[in-house]
């Protein structure tokens, strides 16, 4: 049974618990973090962060960052389902120290571990059937507790030849305290707490169950996940307390909100890894802004990988939900595109082109990669570099929008046919030399720039949008430029 955090929670008072001897934060041994994402077919943008702070924490103090696959609802783990986690913490460039590990294969280990907790008595065979089992919900609906087996306190020796469930023989009085490094301690009553099976009646292991042998066993010191998961951390305690194992420091993360507040949902747009890499966001651009998502390090809005891992600690989570904020990550962004190799874009940018039908050839790519220093301080995303680029690849004749007609009037026609003859002229085709040359070219018109400024882009262009004109002429190169004006120029006259 799964209660909220209001009926079976309480955050305790703020004396320390006896039972707590341990600095909470610190546990013997070196750190070991871990993912633990089930396979759904989309690896939400939650588990990205979750995975982000796992990864950084166990960077921080040298330790290893592992993941593991719940892969036990066999329906929906398919291996196409498990690749999209495998190519989301790629994309993510949060790869996991060691070779995964896969939950439903370790149904034996799990098994092996309620034995033991059947020899400490710490577990116990329920054999009610399912009629004494609704019996007893009914009941304890009505008494207002949670439900009880009389198998609890039954000798095994009087075992009937049936199906039976494996339960966890859960304390009944007192608390089982999560002492969270993100919420605090938070108590739950163990009255509330019923006895959970951790076997079911065809011997497969339950999912808390599950967590903490494969957490042990693997040796998880820290477990940092969302908090839709604290309740199960206290289920979790008292399945160590069973087997006699130490807990890890647990780490319970406020979930993502949209930027309204609410639960991330489908009408916030998207909450898939691989939606965000469709929108063009980059990966480093991502982890700066998810690493913002529930930390911070001062008012630092922009820092490196080195430098998140150098100040990351979990005791500086925050516990409010965090909200997403597209500005502040198109901000980013477009600070990581500005910042990056403009090789490596190229390459991110042509598939994005190639999926619109730009047939591009061999030399597309040096012409893209020369252009990309001149476009890209707009750009939010990838795919308005990829809108920044297309006036470069056109091909000639390009054809003359109406409005860019209707800009060549005469007196325009004749200074771009001059303008024309004298780029003709130079041989040094750079910004800072074609800069001086429409400067100088314009007072010898005695006009200003904006004169001619607008129907020479919109001709360069073919209609879209380009840099500013020495970079339009630059990225052109010059035969290029000299042709689209020509081009332009005999069409309208
Ligand atoms: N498999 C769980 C999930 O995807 C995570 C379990 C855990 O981190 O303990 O939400």
């Amino acid at each position: 049974m799964v209660r909220g955090p209001a009926q079976a929670a309480t955050r305790a008072a703020a004396s320390p618990d006896p039972a707590i001897s341990m600095p909470a934060n610190s546990r013997p041994g070196p750190v070991v973090t871990r993912i633990a994402p089930s396979p759904t077919g989309m690896m939400h943008i939650g588990t990205a962060r979750t995975a982000l702070f796992n990864w950084l924490y166990a960077r921080h103090t040298g330790g290893k960052f592992l993941l593991r696959i719940e892969d036990t609802d066999r329906e929906r783990s398919t291996e196409a389902a498990v690749q999209v986690i495998f190519d989301g913490l790629k994309w993510l460039g949060l790869e996991a120290d060691e070779t995964p590990v896969f939950q439903f294969a370790r149904a034996d280990r799990h098994r092996a571990a309620v034995e033991q907790m059947l020899a400490r008595g710490a577990a116990y065979k329920d054999y009610m059937t399912p009629e004494e089992l609704d019996a007893e919900r009914e009941a304890a609906r009505a008494e207002g507790r949670v439900v009880r087996s009389p198998w609890r306190d039954l000798s095994p020796n009087d075992a009937p030849d049936r199906p039976f469930v494996v339960r966890l023989k859960a304390p009944l009085d007192g608390d089982t305290i999560v002492d969270d490094q993100v919420k605090g301690q938070v108590r739950f009553q163990n009255a509330n707490l019923d006895d959970l099976i951790l076997l079911r009646t065809d011997g497969s292991p339950t999912y808390n169950l599950a967590v903490v042998v494969d957490d042990h066993e693997m040796g998880v010191s820290h477990v940092i996940r969302g908090d839709d998961h604290l309740n199960n951390a206290a289920r979790q305690t008292l399945i160590y307390q069973g087997l006699g194992w130490d807990a890890p420091v647990w780490a319970h993360l406020p979930l993502i909100h949209g930027p309204d507040g609410a639960k991330l949902s489908k009408r916030h747009g998207a909450q898939a890894v691989s939606e965000f890499a469709d929108m063009g966001y980059l990966p480093e651009a991502m982890r700066n802004y998810l690493a913002k998502l529930g930390w911070g390090h001062g008012d630092d809005e922009i820092f490196s990988d080195d430098q998140a891992v150098e100040w990351f600690d979990i005791a500086h989570v925050v516990s409010a939900p965090a909200r997403l904020d597209w500005d502040k990550l198109n901000h980013l962004n477009n600070h990581y595109i500005r910042e990056a190799e403009p090789a490596r874009l190229v390459a991110l940018v042509v598939p994005i082109l190639e999926s619109r039908d730009w047939k591009l050839k061999s030399t597309d790519a040096a012409l893209i990669e020369r252009t990309i220093p001149l476009v890209r301080d707009g750009a939010k995303t990838l795919l308005d570099l990829a809108d920044a680029l297309v006036f470069v690849l056109r091909t000639r004749p390009l054809e003359l929008p109406e409005k860019g007609a209707a800009m060549l009037t005469e007196e325009v026609h004749d200074r771009l046919t001059r303008l024309r003859d004298d780029l003709a002229t130079a041989s040094d085709w750079d910004v800072p030399a074609l800069e001086a040359r429409i400067r100088a070219f314009a007072e010898r018109e005695g006009v200003g720039i904006g004169k001619f400024g607008a129907p020479l882009r919109m001709v360069l262009g073919g209609g879209s949008p380009a840099p500013d004109l020495a970079g339009t002429l630059v990225s052109l190169g010059k035969d290029e430029s000299l042709g689209r004006l020509d081009d332009a120029l005999s069409l309208v006259r």
